[in-house]
This record gives structure tokens, sequence and C-alpha cells, in this order.
């Protein structure tokens, strides 16, 4: 890079930080707004008003922590940009469920809040994704992506078929709260442990790369959804950003994850 695109480079990472901060700053009013709301109303005992405030505040502070991230990442430390989308994912999940709880009181001022949280968030959102995309590195034509990895013989991933980040991982051993040894199934939305005489029938559909039928395996002994980061349309995987998975809630509690791959297939991947 010559000294002048170098400078012409750092002015618009200068740009690009104050906008998002002035997008931010609307945020901050909005988020303000709905504070001062909840506490305005009485309808509401003392610990719910608590908790859903924290989620407005929770949903502001990880949207400034993903632009401090995107910062950090736009000055050339790309580890940083995880982080940052980490961050802004948390804000989007947050920022369902803050709706899913203001909607609890039917009047006609929620609406305009939902209406101004949305399309404030709206604005973060699209540009941090603009800055997202320029920084991501263009690994998906350049690697080959496999369908399945086999680490071990008792050990199985599945990477993304966009990016490659491991999505999914199947493999003998302990999970969480096990007192024996399992057939431990973490994926992009869940963890869960199954009885492990299932592994040597799940280890010979992947080692035959068959996802279809390694979905239908999870939809017998795992959960409805079968595997979560799988669409069985495109008979790919996505990680939780190209499955662009969202969380939905209903009245503030957890109610499902829906997916939508790249190529618009939309479903229900946990409930
Ligand atoms: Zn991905
Ligand atoms: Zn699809």
């Amino acid at each position: 890079m010559s000294n002048n695109d170098k400078l012409k480079n750092e002015g618009r990472i200068k740009e690009i930080i104050w906008k998002i901060r002035d997008y931010i700053q609307e945020l901050e009013n909005v988020k303000e707004g709905i504070i001062h709301f909840l506490h305005s109303r009485k309808k509401l005992d003392d610990a719910t008003k608590d908790l859903w405030i924290s989620d407005v505040k929770g949903l502001y502070y990880n949207t400034v922590s993903a632009w401090e991230m995107l910062n950090r990442a736009l000055q050339g430390n790309l580890k940083f940009l995880d982080k940052s989308k980490n961050f802004l994912h948390n804000a989007r999940s947050l920022k369902a469920k803050v709706v899913s709880e203001i909607k609890f009181y039917k009047e006609e001022l929620v609406l305009n809040l939902i209406t101004e949280i949305e399309n404030s968030f709206e604005k973060c959102w699209s540009v941090f994704y603009n800055e997202f995309d320029i920084l991501t590195p263009e690994i998906k034509s350049a690697k080959h992506i496999e369908r399945v990895i086999r680490v071990s013989d008792s050990e199985y991933h599945l990477p993304c078929s966009v990016c490659g980040k491991i999505s999914v991982e199947c493999k003998i051993g302990y999970g969480r709260f096990d007192e024996h040894e399992s057939l431990v199934y973490s994926g992009i939305t869940h963890s869960c442990s199954l009885k492990k005489n299932l592994a040597s029938e799940l280890f010979k559909l992947l080692k035959k790369e068959d996802l279809s039928e390694v979905h239908s395996f999870m939809k017998d002994y795992l959960c409805h959804e079968g595997i979560d980061a799988y669409c069985p349309e495109c008979d790919k995987i996505y990680c939780w950003e190209h499955y662009n998975a969202r969380v939905e809630y209903d009245d503030g509690f957890y109610d499902c994850t829906y997916g939508e791959c790249p190529n618009g297939h939309l479903r229900m991947i946990d409930d």
C-alpha cells in the first residue's frame, strides 16, 4: 500500500468508527427510553422489572463491545473480528428478548418503542456487517472445505460449508453432567449426551459423509429438529453466523431458534 492509500484507508476507518458511534448513541437514547418506560409502569414486580432492564442494558453494552472489538479489528488485529461478531449476535438475541418483554404492555407507546429499537439496531447491524464483509478473508473460494472431518475413530467434526468453522462435534466423551462416557453431540444451539452404544451406527454414517442420514439419525435419537447446523434442502452444514440463526422469545422466555441458510431456506433448528 502506498502512503497515500494508507492515509486514505486510515481516514475511512476513522469515519466508520465515528459513524457507528453515532448509531450507538441513537441506540443509547432508545435504551434510556425503554428503561424510563419500564420504571414508570406499576404493573410489574421489581424483580422482573430489574431483569428486563438488565436485558435492555445488555443489548446496548453488547453492541458497544462489538464496536470496540471492531475498532481493534480495523486496526489490523483480525482475531477481534470473531469477538465483535459474537457480541453483535448476542445483542441481536437480547433485542428479540427485550421486544418480547415490552410487548407485555399492550400500549400504543410500546409499538413506537419497538419500531425505534428495531430501526436503530438494524442500522448498527448493517454498518457492522458491511465492515465484517470487507474484513473477512476470502477463505471460501481459496480453501476446499471438507464435508466431514474425522478427528479420530471416536470423534468427528462437521465444518460450515461457507467458512469452514467447526459447527458440529460428535464424539465419545463426557458431557457437562455425564457420570458415564456417552456419545456427546455439540451443535450451534445446544449440546446433548446420547447413549454411547449409538456411536457405532452414527460413526458409520459419518464415515460415509452422508449428512442427510446423520440428520435422520439425530431426528430419531437427539431431537425433532435433527442436526441444528444442517440445512436439509442444501444438504449442507452452516455455522451460527451463516445459518443466520435467530433466537425467538415469548414474554422474555426462550421459545426457539430459527435458521435461514444463505439460499433462503428457513427452518426451526432448536425448540
Ligand atoms: Zn460459517
Ligand atoms: Zn439451504
